[in-house]
């Protein structure tokens, strides 16, 4: 009886908070997603405006029915700012999941006030649930791990998360859209641990830059990341922009450079639609404690940003819209069909040289050098090409395609509503490249070429006639979110639904298949596209490591 009394009365005291099970087993256990819930299920009941989470529309478990658990944290104060955090997108990269717990929890505690005053936040911490709970201690064998082991990389179909979200494969990413039309984040952050890069930064980090995303609110998101990277700085956390050394030939080390534009990686696709992104990657040879704790500081500092400068955010995204509709004005705007990587500064960052076990198993650090290096950390847009005025979707896709094209927020009108006076336009095929491997289970098409409005050379089996115009979805591109509608529909796009095999049954005609092919599956609409020049071959973007 008097333990009881004693008991309730720390817990009124607020000195009973949930522990993680890191915590519980010093350090032996990461989370699973059983144990997440406990967690935040007991930190929800000392917490009011802490509750759970589900977007509207969106799935509630992954495919294998693991739970796709998410959080709320109401703002304290009024009009905040909503933040999105994610953790686990990588199952092996376990920290940023048991980070955005001790986060939440201090949150809860109110060590934070400004920061609850300011911010509303969502997180789901095991994103890759499937993941998530296939602990094993042989995954990721190079980093130092907690006992009971880490998750792999990819779901439980082999997909890679964070590869997903323009084709969106996944219910994953279809939860992640969802909760975008739902909860409609300013910020989005993406929790990784890098694959083994040799440098001293404990976090490094990178904008929301995927190509064709508005360049002004790309560079803004840069500079949050280089204002915190100083605050961090003050605290003894090195951190700097994501990237690896590029070596010459004889493996010395000349530059600092990223290469990771491609919309389909969850921190990437934010700007598409005018929204801040941050790609964390925790350095993979600090020890698990110390990683969970080079997240938790880098997170809090960015919401402590994010909420400093949240009028700000709101304007910076809205003007970045403003300039979307004002292209429009002034004729069609043009986009990049890739980005590539450019001077941005010159950098001080130390190569280290690591001491390895028979096993390759990480033991410490030999030595360290500190080089000065051309850092290249920040992208231009490269083949800008004439946007169409929107897009004509075969009618025969609509109900594989139309799902997808609303799920990126996109408005679909029946193709009778296409803009009469405008050109209908013809992709003029000059070159393919089908990939020799499978890329997340699809041999990829990149397709380069143009749009005319002469007829194609060859007959289809099944010509457009003016009743499927009429019933093809149509796209218009000069609507809020119609740069996803051009990296999603044009054929040349590294990333869009073409590249993903969607149209391969109409595109690709292997041998044994015998007569014409059918009618190409997309047109375009406008004669503002008709000026485009071939476009120019894109990178691959598999050899990325995150
Ligand atoms: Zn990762």
């Amino acid at each position: 009886m008097r333990i009881a009394l004693l008991l309730a009365g720390s817990l009124l005291m607020g000195q009973d908070w949930p522990k993680t099970i890191f915590e519980q087993t010093e350090f032996k256990q990461t989370s699973t997603v059983a144990d997440v819930k406990t967690f935040m299920s007991a930190l929800a009941k000392h917490t009011p405006g802490l509750k759970p989470y589900h977007p509207k529309g969106a799935p509630t478990t992954t495919e294998t029915g693991k739970p796709l658990n998410a959080w709320r944290l109401a703002a304290t104060g009024r009009d905040p700012l909503r933040v999105y955090l994610n953790g686990n997108i990588h199952a092996g990269e376990v920290e940023g999941k048991d980070a955005l717990q001790l986060v939440l929890r201090e949150l809860a505690q109110g060590k934070h006030p400004q920061l609850r005053k300011a911010l509303e936040i969502v997180t789901l911490p095991t994103y890759n649930a499937d993941g998530t709970d296939a602990l094993d201690p042989r995954n990721r064998t190079h980093q130092p791990n907690p006992a009971g082991g880490v998750g792999p990389r990819e779901n439980a179909f082999g997909l890679d998360l964070n590869r997903d979200m323009m084709k969106a494969a996944s219910a994953n990413v279809q939860w992640l859209l969802a909760m975008y039309r739902d909860f409609d984040p300013s910020c989005i952050m993406d929790l990784h641990t890098t694959n083994g890069s040799y440098h001293g930064f404990h976090i490094t980090h990178q904008a929301s830059w995927g190509t064709g995303g508005d360049q002004g609110l790309s560079r803004f998101n840069r500079r949050m990341l280089v204002e915190v990277q100083e605050k961090l700085k003050g605290q003894g956390l090195p951190t700097y922009d994501y990237g690896n050394f590029r070596m010459d030939k004889d493996r010395k080390p000349v530059a600092w450079e990223t290469d990771f534009a491609s919309p389909n990686l969850t921190s990437n696709y934010p700007v598409l639609e005018y929204r801040l992104g941050v790609l964390v990657e925790t350095y993979v040879y600090l020890g698990y404690p110390e990683r969970i704790e080079a997240n938790r500081k880098f997170i809090l500092e960015v919401l402590a940003w994010l909420a400093e400068h949240k009028d700000e955010v709101k304007a910076q995204q809205q003007a970045a819209r403003t300039r979307w509709t004002e292209a429009w004005k002034q004729g069609a705007p043009k986009l990049p069909l890739k980005a590539e990587p450019e001077e941005t500064e010159k950098a001080t960052i130390d190569l280290v040289e690591p001491l390895r076990d028979e096993n390759r198993r990480y033991l410490g650090e030999k030595n360290r050098t500190t080089l000065v290096l051309p850092s290249f950390v920040t992208y231009k847009d490269m083949d800008l090409v004439g946007v169409p005025t929107g897009y004509l979707v075969d009618p025969a896709y609509a109900r594989r395609v139309r799902p997808m094209l609303e799920a990126h927020g996109l408005k679909v009108l029946p193709g009778s509503a296409r803009p009469k006076g405008e050109t209908i336009l013809n992709f003029h095929e000059t070159e393919r490249t089908i990939s020799k491997g499978a890329y997340q289970g699809v041999f990829t098409l990149q397709l380069k070429g143009s749009w005319k409005q002469e007829p194609l050379p060859k007959r289809a089996a099944y010509p457009w006639t003016n009743q499927d115009l009429d019933q093809a979805l149509y796209v218009p591109v000069n609507q809020p979110l119609g740069r996803l509608a051009f990296y999603l529909l044009d054929p040349r796009s590294a990333d869009g639904l073409v590249f993903w095999g969607i149209f391969h049954s109409s595109l690709i005609r292997g041998s044994g298949m015998w007569g014409d092919g059918p009618r190409a599956p997309i047109m375009a609409v406008g004669a503002s596209a008709m000026e485009a020049p071939a476009g120019a071959p894109v990178k691959g973007n598999e050899k990325h490591e995150d």
